[in-house]
């Protein structure tokens, strides 16, 4: 394992991790992807958009965050802009990126930088680690590129980059603690923040997931698994199970002044604090019948289903949403139905997660709202 590196750096009279991490380095100084959260060459990153770049990449993708990105700098370019901001207008610029409890945890993230902190993102893994939102990964992130703290950063990249270096056969999640610590041989004690985001670009641009470049890659002749032929299977992932269907059924109550119900989620949970349909709980099984419906609705009423389902996935789930409508005469307000009541026109204007922007969209271009009323 790792034997070309070992013996290549031992004719250099230098240690493997050193000699991976000088030619990583010098091959990011050639040339590496320009992303606009990344510092000019020379320059020191700004933390603040170190960490909000960081936030929103978790599980996302570099394609789907940059114009997020944009629009939040544009409209709170420092965390002091931020924090001031209202939590609902932050919530609606995040509509999209999924995962809202990161959002939130953004916002109360950057209420505690600007407030407690003076305005200045701690310097170090542990100090970053007690902020909110903010794991092991974030925290050795934004120390390495933003402070040029030695942290070992390891994301999906940088792991199949050491899989592969190591001919690390083990799958993963398992492999996890494994390539970590042969991650943390590589890491250097200098030019610390360069090295986290070579590492990640040199996973992304040359050792990618199918057909990695290992002709244009710098770590070719110490490479286990280029040596061996098998790079492009590592690394291994252990079986997933298959994601379960959940079902359930959202409730579009429009009064006679052209309003909607909608209700906040419980702070806790899945899209915890977000705002939404009613809806019955979401569960395995068939879709509730009739009395579950009735049972669950938010006021006694006529229920007009809507023709077909709406599907969306989440991350453990997939969940079939049906719709069922009905109509009031009078104001809605005077239902005791719970919640709060939006005009249909003003619906855009609310932080709707995804799955309820879909149920609404459902609604208005499918078969109409219904004229009963009860
Ligand atoms: Fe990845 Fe190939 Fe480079 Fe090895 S030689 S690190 S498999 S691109």
């Amino acid at each position: 394992m790792f034997f070309r590196g070992a013996v290549a750096a031992v004719a250099m009279n230098r240690e493997p991790g050193a000699v991976v991490a000088d030619r990583v380095l010098a091959w990011y100084a050639r040339g590496h992807r320009s992303l606009p959260w990344r510092a000019p060459r020379g320059q020191a990153a700004d933390p603040y958009r170190v960490w909000l770049s960081e936030i929103m990449l978790q599980q996302t993708t570099v394609a789907a965050v940059r114009p997020y990105f944009k629009r939040f700098l544009g409209a709170w370019p420092t965390v002091e802009a931020l924090a001031a901001a209202d939590l609902d207008a932050v919530l609606r610029a995040w509509a999209g990126l999924g995962y809202y409890a990161r959002a939130r945890n953004l916002h109360a993230c950057a209420r505690e930088v600007a407030g407690r902190l003076g305005g200045r993102f701690p310097d170090t893994e542990a100090g970053l680690r007690e902020l909110p939102g903010i794991g092991a990964y974030t925290a050795a992130a934004v120390a390495a590129i933003a402070f040029g703290r030695s942290a070992v950063v390891v994301d999906g990249n940088v792991e199949r980059v050491v899989a592969r270096l190591f001919a690390v056969t083990e799958a993963l999640p398992a492999a996890r603690p494994r390539l970590r610590e042969l991650a943390g041989t590589l890491t250097p004690d200098h030019d610390c923040g360069d090295f986290a985001q070579a590492m990640m670009d040199l996973g992304a641009t040359v050792c990618t997931p199918r057909n990695p470049g290992c002709l244009a890659c710098p770590l070719i002749d110490v490479c286990a698994a280029a040596a061996g032929g098998f790079a492009g299977t590592l690394p291994r992932r252990a079986v997933k199970a298959e994601r379960p269907t959940r079902r359930g059924v959202a409730y579009w109550l429009e009064d006679g002044e052209g309003a909607v119900l909608l209700r906040r989620r419980p702070e806790k949970g899945l899209l915890g604090g977000m705002v939404g349909l009613p809806s019955t709980e979401w569960e395995a099984g068939p879709l509730p019948d009739r009395a579950a419906i009735a049972g669950q609705a938010p006021v006694r009423a006529v229920w007009w289903p809507l023709p077909g389902t709406v599907r969306h996935t989440f991350t453990h789930f997939h969940l079939e949403l049906a719709l069922v409508c009905a109509r009031l005469s009078g104001s809605g307000s005077a239902t005791g139905a719970g919640g709060f009541w939006v005009p249909v026109t003003r619906l855009g204007e609310q932080a709707l997660p995804s799955v309820m922007r879909k149920a609404i969209g459902h609604v208005l271009a499918g078969a109409g709202t219904p004229t009963a009323h009860s």
